[in-house]
């Protein structure tokens, strides 16, 4: 539709503004929803009270009193006639208004009564009269600079101007069915809401519409991963398969074995595996992904295991290796931090087929890589990727089969939408003989107790994860940090255990050596943010305290809890926080990742649930699944019907959709 500077009326110091708030297109701008409105109904002056913020219409009364003060103020002064009495009106740095404050002209008044004097301090003075059923004022988003009113002006300007061009994504079927009317009008009316119920219907065209496409997308794409993967079919002989697992040093769960049939069809059929691996920490995903990469192997093909820290990668890396021994397999790892020439050596060997699994960071992705005949791709803690990554991946390697491993387990409602393209296979139950973690929520004036209960570990020759959510402070909030953390554990424990710590900002070496000295229980105490958050396994680690637990959302901490209780001893979890300590309780009663979730989703919506690391692409901009389920799921049949039916493959409409969903990769 166009740039900015297109609007009459932005120049290039409004786009600015503008642009930090991610507007940059007019699309952008007349999609910038009101985050709320304002309902506004006239106020009887016998009804409020002193210091009430009101609105109220009337007449004036009294020709208007300029007063000027040094420095350019001035304040205008006069009476307001209004139905329930006179009042006067006070009103600071509006001379300009006074040409329009006739006496006997209708203005709207919306401030401050003081009852005693019966003088409203106005904040904003309008031209009319408000209408009896009230005035609907929407409240945008905005940026320092930008007045409410700016946004409205330029909003309105850009669907005066461009508003022909504004295209309609649901097909005339579904739109005559529903009764909708076109975008232009309902985003007209969602920026000028004439009434509650036109609001209501607007509003629900454009959730619809938003989510139409969505689905639309996610529909697309599970039909697309459908294709056949001619020669890259997978077969091998299963007794070499049945050997490698026999000499694993336990025994597969049911749930494990289960998963694994799955996949094991998966790879030997003719259809692109696409399928998501879900279970709770712990519940051993990582060698149900090993033994896909195993099989893999076993049919001729490389495959690449991608993780979203270094340390993971490296973790699995190890790991892997153990597994393997004995087996003439080449394993590499591929992170950011290793040097060029390394780099360039396994870019090599990946391409000449000399390395057959690979296990790395994102760096698995970037253009440069190639592989000789890449099979498989694994992507641990799948969440941190989005939809679109995601369609990256498949694109590596001619058709490889993709396995997604995630810790998070989703809420029916919202699994829908951002596993939609995907099939699943779930490990509920986890390894025989692991105990609980035993969770406690602990204030912060209880903190002697806590740290008695920390070295009762110590003592142990146990080790402690500490978490605390930002690495330094910043002016406006007092959370407790890694760096003052560390100073007041040395403190408290009089220097007698090594305590250190690792953050987000550090480079992945420092990182990396920091781990392998917990790993190696050099290191007793870990002051940590939530760089640990994912998969980190260290048997010997037996408690874990989460200091601002508050700032979290559960499921968060129930990833994050998920690092302790690795080995055989009872594992402890403390959560300290002032706050919500009601919420918190739920991690004291329940262990069961799902349920975790589904609370989660109850009490704070989808976003939480991926923490702010979580991929822009299911974030929406109206619709909100939570609320709109039902539209979700008509929706999601409407778009299906769509693309499946031949009869709309004609269709400008259909073709612009798929169109879109192939140039976002
Ligand atoms: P996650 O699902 O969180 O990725 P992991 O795969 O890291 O869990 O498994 C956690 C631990 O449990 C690992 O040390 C792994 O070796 C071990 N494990 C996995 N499967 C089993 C099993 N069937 N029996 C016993 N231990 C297992
Ligand atoms: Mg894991």
């Amino acid at each position: 539709m166009g740039n900015l500077s297109m609007v009459k009326g932005i120049g290039p110091k409004s786009e600015i503004l503008l642009h930090k708030l991610n507007i940059y297109t007019i699309n952008d701008l007349v999609t910038h929803y009101p985050f709320r409105y304002d309902y506004l109904t006239r106020c009887s002056l016998l009804d409020v009270s002193d210091g009430d913020h009101i609105i109220i219409d009337g007449r004036i009364d009294s020709v208007p009193i300029l007063l000027h003060f040094k420095g350019n103020m001035n304040r205008m002064n006069f009476r307001l006639a209004t139905d329930s009495g006179i009042v006067g009106v006070s009103i600071f740095n509006r001379a300009f208004l006074k040409k329009n404050l006739l006496v006997g002209t209708s203005v709207i008044v919306i401030g401050k009564l003081d009852k005693s004097k019966n003088v409203i301090t106005a904040a904003d003075i309008r031209m009319g009269k408000l209408s009896d059923q009230g005035q609907i004022e929407p409240v945008y988003h905005l940026s320092s600079g930008l007045t409410n009113k700016n946004m409205s002006t330029y909003i309105n300007m850009a669907l005066l101007m461009h508003g022909k061009e504004i295209e309609d994504d649901i097909p005339d079927y579904l739109a005559d069915k529903y009764n909708f009317s076109n975008k232009k009008t309902a985003l007209n009316i969602l920026h000028n809401p004439p009434s509650k119920e036109k609001l209501k219907e607007a509003m629900i065209r454009l959730k619809y519409e938003e989510l139409f496409s969505f689905m639309f997308k996610i529909n697309y794409l599970k039909e697309k991963n459908r294709e056949t993967k001619d020669k890259w079919r997978k077969e091998f002989n299963d007794d070499q398969l049945q050997q490698f697992i026999n000499k694993l040093p336990f025994k597969l769960t049911d749930d494990q074995l289960k998963a694994i049939k799955e996949i094991t069809e998966d790879l030997k059929s003719s259809h692109r595996m696409n399928r998501l691996l879900q279970g709770d920490v712990g519940s051993g995903k990582t060698i149900v992904a090993f033994i896909t990469m195993f099989m893999t192997y076993l049919s001729g093909y490389q495959s690449a295991l991608m993780a979203p820290t270094e340390i993971l990668a490296t973790q699995h890396y190890n790991n892997l290796k153990k597994f393997l021994t004995g087996y003439p397999i080449k394993v590499a790892l591929l992170t950011g931090s290793i040097s060029k020439k390394e780099k360039q050596n396994i870019y090599e060997q990946l391409k000449n087929g000399q390395i057959n699994m690979i296990i790395g960071t994102h760096a698995l992705i970037q253009e440069e890589v190639e592989y000789q005949n890449l099979g498989l791709v694994i992507t641990d803690e799948q969440h941190r990727f989005g939809v679109n990554q995601r369609a990256n991946l498949r694109n590596k390697g001619e058709q490889p089969d993709i396995l997604y491993l995630s810790a998070t387990p989703i809420p029916r409602t919202y699994a829908l939408t951002i596993y939609g393209d995907m099939d699943v296979s779930s490990i509920k139950t986890r390894p025989k003989g692991r105990k609980e973690i035993i969770t406690y929520v602990k204030k912060q004036s209880e903190i002697t107790e806590v740290l008695k209960m920390m070295e009762e570990e110590l003592k142990k020759d146990h080790q402690i994860y500490v978490i605390a959510p930002l690495i330094e402070e910043s002016e406006n909030t007092d959370l407790t940090t890694v760096y003052t953390l560390r100073d007041n554990m040395n403190l408290a424990f009089g220097n007698r255990y090594k305590i250190d710590l690792i953050h987000g900002k550090m480079k992945g070496d420092a990182k990396e050596l920091i781990m392998q000295e917990f790993v190696d229980n050099k290191i007793n105490i870990l002051i940590s943010t939530t760089v640990i958050e994912v998969g980190v396994d260290v048997a010997n680690a037996t408690m874990m305290v989460i200091f601002d637990a508050n700032r979290f959302g559960l499921s968060t901490l129930h990833q994050l809890r998920g690092r302790v209780g690795r080995g055989q001893d009872q594992s402890k979890c403390i959560l300290v926080s002032e706050q919500d300590t009601k919420r918190l309780s739920i991690m004291e009663t329940t262990d069961d990742g799902f349920a975790i979730s589904e609370e989660d989703f109850k009490l704070r919506g989808h976003g939480d649930l991926f923490g702010t690391k979580q991929s822009g692409d299911t974030t929406f901009k109206i619709a909100d699944i939570k609320q709109d389920y039902k539209i979700l799921l008509q929706a999601r049949n409407d778009s299906r019907e769509y693309l499946l039916d031949s009869k709309y493959d004609g269709d400008i409409l259909k073709q612009r959709l798929i169109n879109n969903i192939n140039d976002e990769k």
